[in-house]
């Protein structure tokens, strides 16, 4: 599934190479380029907050999406 991309009135994010997709553990992720984010098991409702897979690794980005729209995008990466 493509995600549509989003701009709000901070940045002017665009994500058309964002798509969901099923880990091999049958988890949802979201890979944009060579990233990728697992959901948090603690959203509710239709907004939905992505980590980086290497948060253990002490990756801070995030990501939040709205009825399957990026609506945040924090690409702070450390790798
Ligand atoms: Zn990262």
């Amino acid at each position: 599934m493509v995600l549509k991309g989003f701009s709000n009135s901070h940045h002017d994010f665009r994500f058309p190479e964002a798509v969901f997709l099923t880990s091999r553990f049958g988890n949802p992720v979201i890979q944009i380029g060579n990233y990728r984010f697992s959901k948090w098991s603690g959203s509710t409702g239709a907004k939905t907050r992505w980590i980086c897979i290497k948060d253990h690794k002490g990756c801070r980005a995030k990501l939040w999406t709205y009825d399957e729209v990026i609506i945040k995008y924090h690409d702070n990466h450390n790798h």
